[in-house]
């Protein structure tokens, strides 16, 4: 006790001072209101809401970010519906594509400042100390929370994030165009990366018209493959805008193997990611992918959906199957980066939050081209 009190009248070293100023530098702007605007829904395929919610209050390790803009990913569409394995907490908010300012923060924060824009992922906060997290693989943390999935996420005007996992957005970036680049960019960008092929070499992209796609098209042609983009013709034109070098049409005649082998001398592409929900499309890439080559899953059909492999003709041609969830926090950084210099286009179409089961629509429909991003204020 004695030595503890002796103790405290020490004065701290100067940085002890630095790190506390930091920490507890203003931690809640002023003009937060008590209410805001959310999407929120209660049971599975049930109406999605627009209505007036408490604004929620960061804990100690927390940020509160006013979201300017949410991306609308296909993921968010099944979670609504419930067609994973996996369920949600209901009532939930939905949005894991959150792109917006700080506007309060916890007292143990001290690597945001009020002002600072924010990035809100599917990760939300993981445990830091299990084998993946050392080993930066985040996303497979056991312990993780999960934006608008496990806690609530990002259709609402302001909402919470752990500080450790948020992204830091730099201020010369569209907030509207960033807001795609948290999940859809970051998980085509790590899906590249996990393919493990050079430049030069050929990936295929299946469902290279969505959201996750056209920007995985950009990615591939901005890290130097040539790119083959598979989806319905009507998003021909798109994809080739994107830069993809050729087009497959998977609704054509000729099957997607048969054109895909055609483009590639008969030898397959070296990787192909599947960014579509097509169990077919799963199926068939394993047996045009070139030998020795990747197959990357990314794309999340309903529950239950199963890979069907020759196991003697995966095996003779040596083909790897991956999976590949979102990214880690570096390869956040390093997606916004390639947007921020320009390398990639973030194509969005802009609308209000109240418009969100309009976009699912179309998502049902699949009419998107591209990303459809929510403007909160609306
Ligand atoms: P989206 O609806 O914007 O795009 C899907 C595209 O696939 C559409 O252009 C559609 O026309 C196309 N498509 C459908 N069937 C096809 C087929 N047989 N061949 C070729 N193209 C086909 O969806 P999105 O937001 O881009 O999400 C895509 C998928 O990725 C979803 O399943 C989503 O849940 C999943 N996802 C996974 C991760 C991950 O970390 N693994 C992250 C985000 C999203
Ligand atoms: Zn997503």
């Amino acid at each position: 006790m004695f030595k503890l009190a002796i103790r405290s009248t020490r004065l701290a070293p100067r940085s002890t001072y630095i790190f506390r100023s930091l920490a507890t530098a203003s931690s809640t702007s002023p003009n937060i209101p008590a209410t805001q605007k959310a999407i929120v829904f209660d049971q599975h395929g049930g109406p999605l809401q627009y209505k007036d919610i408490q604004v929620p209050k960061p804990g100690p390790n927390d940020i509160l970010v006013n979201i300017k803009y949410t991306g609308v990913c296909n993921s968010d569409y099944h979670i609504w519906k419930g067609d994973w394995a996996i369920k949600p907490q209901l009532p939930l908010i939905l949005g894991h594509e959150g792109a917006g300012v700080v506007v309060a923060k916890g007292e143990n924060v001290s690597n945001f400042q009020i002002g600072d824009h924010a990035g809100i992922k599917w990760v939300n906060s993981t445990c830091q100390s299990c084998e993946f997290c050392q080993e930066s693989h985040e996303s497979s943390c056991p312990s993780q929370t999960n934006s608008g999935f496990s806690v609530q996420g990002t259709y609402q005007q302001y909402c919470l994030a752990n500080a450790d996992q948020a992204a830091h957005i730099p201020k010369d970036v569209d907030l509207a165009k960033a807001a795609p680049l948290l999940c859809a960019g970051l998980t085509v960008y790590k899906a590249l990366r996990n393919a493990n092929i050079r430049a030069g070499q050929t990936v295929a992209i299946i469902g290279a018209g969505g959201g996750l796609g056209s920007l995985a098209v950009q990615y591939g042609v901005a890290m130097g493959y040539r790119v083959i983009g598979i989806d319905a013709s009507n998003k021909k034109e798109h994809v080739l805008s994107k830069g993809a070098d050729a087009f497959v049409d998977f609704s054509s005649k000729v099957g997607v193997p048969e054109q895909v082998l055609e483009l590639t001398e008969g030898k397959g592409p070296h990787a192909v990611i599947n960014v579509s929900n097509s169990v077919q499309a799963y199926n068939e890439a394993i047996t045009y992918v070139r030998p020795t080559g990747t197959v990357i899953l990314v794309g999340l059909p309903q529950g239950g959906a199963k890979l069907e492999s020759d196991i003697v003709m995966q095996t003779l041609r040596a083909v790897n199957i991956k999976g590949s969830v979102v990214g880690n926090r570096a390869d956040t950084r390093e997606a916004l980066e390639f947007f921020r210099r320009g390398k990639v286009d973030s194509p969005v179409k802009i609308v209000g939050l109240s418009e969100a089961p309009d976009v699912f629509k179309l998502m049902e429909d699949r009419k998107i081209m591209g990303r459809y991003v929510l403007d909160t204020s609306k």
